[in-house]
């Protein structure tokens, strides 16, 4: 069952998804290195619940934090711990909110300090196969054009595409129909309406797309353990195009401030 939502709720999952944006902006601007992961978490459950939203992750499915903190060759689902932040590092924050009824859900892979050229380019190219993603969220296309767009832009450059773990359905529960893999066929797949709202998500590996899931239970690693990259937005299908419900631009100018 896939739901379509109203203008009306689509505000309020632009919203929550613009409250996470500002959130993740808020997390940005105390990454640096010697801060742990739980600090990070807490600054950014703080400034969620100063805002008058629930962190949506905390206790989702038994997780036991408010963000996801993925550190390197971490791929998503890290939990927020002692681990203390390197120069270098690459660090995917994803963020959910409950507000009003709706969630909001976005990821941002941040770079601390002096990152690899290597690095730099898995950021740029990740963040670039979701806005090919976006591109084909349109009335009229079908899940796989989004996912073939992110797969095919992904693996130009030789880099792995995970399968494991997919894009989703977003409303008033977080994870709805229809999933939004980012690997897939042209033409295949569930058909594009009007009122749909999907998160595309790419997580693409340097190396190759196998993962392990750790003991842990949540924590998602590459098997070669190369570093991981995770960008996320949510999307509105609107009659005249994909409506992004995140803003990176709220992010990337706190972190030039
Ligand atoms: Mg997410
Ligand atoms: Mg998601």
């Amino acid at each position: 069952m896939i739901y379509l939502k109203t203008d009306e709720e689509i505000e309020i999952m632009r919203e929550n998804n613009l409250l996470v944006s500002r959130a993740l902006a808020e997390v940005g601007r105390h990454l640096r290195p010697g801060v742990t992961t739980r600090y990070l978490n807490d600054i950014a459950e703080q400034y969620i619940r100063d805002n008058g939203a629930e962190p949506a992750f905390l206790g989702y499915q038994g997780f036991p934090a408010s963000a996801c903190i993925s550190v390197n060759e971490q791929v998503v689902h890290g939990i927020p711990s002692d681990r203390v932040i390197e120069d270098g590092d690459i660090v995917s924050v994803d963020l959910g909110t409950f507000l009003k009824g709706f969630v909001g859900d976005s990821a941002y892979t941040f770079a601390v300090g002096d990152v690899s050229a290597e690095a730099r380019q898995l950021l740029e190219v990740t963040k670039e196969a979701l806005c090919k993603g976006v591109a084909q969220a349109k009335v009229g296309n079908r899940v796989g054009d989004i996912s073939a767009a992110v797969q095919g832009y992904a693996e130009s450059f030789g880099y792995g595409v995970v399968r494991e773990l997919v894009g989703h359905g977003v409303g008033r529960k977080m994870h709805e129909s229809p999933e939004v893999p980012n690997f897939g066929a042209r033409g295949r797949g569930p058909l594009l309406k009007e009122g749909m709202v999907i998160c595309i998500e790419p997580m693409i590996n340097m190396g190759t797309r196998a993962v392990v899931f750790e003991r842990d239970g949540w924590t998602v690693r590459t098997k070669d353990r190369k570093p991981s990259a995770h960008f996320e937005y949510a999307v509105a299908i609107r009659r005249d195009g994909p409506d992004i419900l995140t803003d990176f631009n709220i992010i990337e100018q706190a972190l030039n401030n």
